[in-house]
């Protein structure tokens, strides 16, 4: 078997000034390879820390290292001289990566129109590679490495994400890793989606399915994650069976309430289900992140017409059409209110499905009758079905707002 580290670098990261994206994003690359992740690690951009933590992983018998960061032509940018240190690979100039990198940088002039002279100096910095090692055509300025080091290999790419991201199949693909990924086993994957199904339940129901089948090769996480439950399996060849069984149990028992089976969002769920219609929102106390939801994905304007964010009473007569008088009789936050919300945002964009929604976020103005996290949601089909819920959704400000959102997905949905 294959182990894997991360090991993610830049004093940004490490004093919390910048959250890390690269850590989880290649330790999930990784597993989706088969390698096993013994754990991600960061260090600030100190040469004798970076090297120290690499001295460490070798002593722990990792296979492949994948460093982030400090690639860049400042003087702190120092991993491509400590890897190549830590590998006893001396630094020698790759003149056909200092001509590459200097046309990007001409290019990158051009287009800015900046002063190339200034931009050129880190340069050559960039274009020094261990020797024997692959370098990683850049996606900005700074090349990648793939680094053999005895029995291991270390990848080292560029701490801007997008750069990272882009560089990753033809890091994977080089030579020393590709043999190395070559000797992984790659898991198998079942990711199914579920909504409004309590952890509790869930597992109840792997007891029942455990008992009843060998479930000990299938590796299950579950995650409830703003209402929604994740529940991701990874076994190896040779577990389909259990896998299946596990999958077969967990539809019987709570069918209705799955979503996904593929690890799909909610929004794609929608998405998926418009099939040619059109949806508009109007939504007071979510403020936008339902409409922010359905856009996610690029190409929504072919399915989201807009939304009205109504927060004030009067926003939500004038702009939507509800009834003052049903304001002044059920308050802002009632069923009436969200379902007459919905056909406002209905009448408004000439959409073929409406969205209302209208509740107390907290942490203030809840009652007795209508306590914090009361919330209510409607989803509307023009002159035709209409779907209404009216949940008291658990957490802070921002839990109740996001859960809202969710929520109101999933009423669409069904
Ligand atoms: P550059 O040529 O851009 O300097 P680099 O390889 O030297 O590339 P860093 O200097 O470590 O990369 O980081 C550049 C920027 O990339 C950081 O300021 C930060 O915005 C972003 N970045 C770096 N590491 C991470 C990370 N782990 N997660 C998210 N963003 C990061
Ligand atoms: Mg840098």
């Amino acid at each position: 078997n294959v182990r894997g580290a991360v090991l993610v670098t830049g004093t940004e990261v490490l004093s919390g000034a910048t959250s890390d994206r690269n850590g989880p994003w290649i330790s999930r690359r990784l597993g989706t390879l088969g390698v096993e992740v013994e754990g991600i690690h960061q260090v600030g951009d100190r040469p004798e820390d970076l090297l120290a933590t690499l001295e460490f992983l070798r002593g722990r018998g990792i296979d492949l290292i994948v460093t982030s960061g400090g690639l860049g032509p400042t003087a702190d940018d120092l991993t491509a001289e400590v890897v190549g240190r830590f590998a006893g690979r001396p630094l020698r100039l790759d003149e056909e990566m200092e001509r590459k990198i200097e046309a990007v940088l001409a290019e990158f002039a051009r287009r800015f129109n900046l002063d190339s002279e200034s931009l050129r100096a880190g340069n050559r910095k960039q274009a020094m590679v261990p020797e024997g090692a692959v370098p990683i055509d850049p996606v900005g300025t700074a090349p990648g490495l793939v680094v053999p080091a005895g029995d291991q290999v270390v990848i080292v790419l560029p701490g801007p994400p997008r750069e990272l991201q882009g560089m990753w199949e033809s890091a994977i693909a080089a030579a020393p890793a590709r043999e190395m990924l070559a000797r992984a086993e790659p898991y198998q994957e079942l990711a199914l989606r579920m909504f409004g199904v309590p952890e509790s339940e869930l597992a109840a129901s792997l007891r029942e399915i455990g008992a009843g089948t060998d479930l000990s090769a299938l590796e299950i996480t579950t995650c409830l994650r703003g209402g929604e439950l994740e529940v991701d399996v990874r076994y190896r060849d040779g577990a389909e069976e259990a896998a299946a069984a596990l999958r077969a149990g967990l539809v019987e028992r709570h069918g209705s309430f799955v979503f996904s089976e593929t690890g799909q969002s909610a929004t794609e769920a929608v998405v998926g289900l418009l099939d040619g219609r059109t949806i508009a929102v109007a939504e007071s106390c979510t403020s936008g992140l339902l409409a922010a939801r359905l856009t996610e994905r690029p190409g929504s304007s072919a399915y989201f017409v807009g939304g009205v964010v109504a927060y004030s009473n009067d926003a939500k007569v004038e702009l939507l059409g509800v009834p003052a008088e049903l304001i002044a009789r059920t308050g802002a936050v009632s069923t009436e209110v969200a379902e007459a919300m919905a056909d406002g945002a209905i009448e408004c964009f000439g959409a073929d499905i409406g969205v209302g929604i209208t509740g107390i976020a907290g942490p203030d103005g809840g009652t007795q009758d209508k306590p914090v996290g009361y919330v209510c949601i409607s989803a509307a089909a023009r002159g035709g079905e209409r779907h209404t819920r009216d949940p008291v959704l658990p957490g802070g400000r921002a839990d109740v707002r996001e859960r809202s959102a969710t929520a109101a997905l999933h009423l669409v949905r069904n």
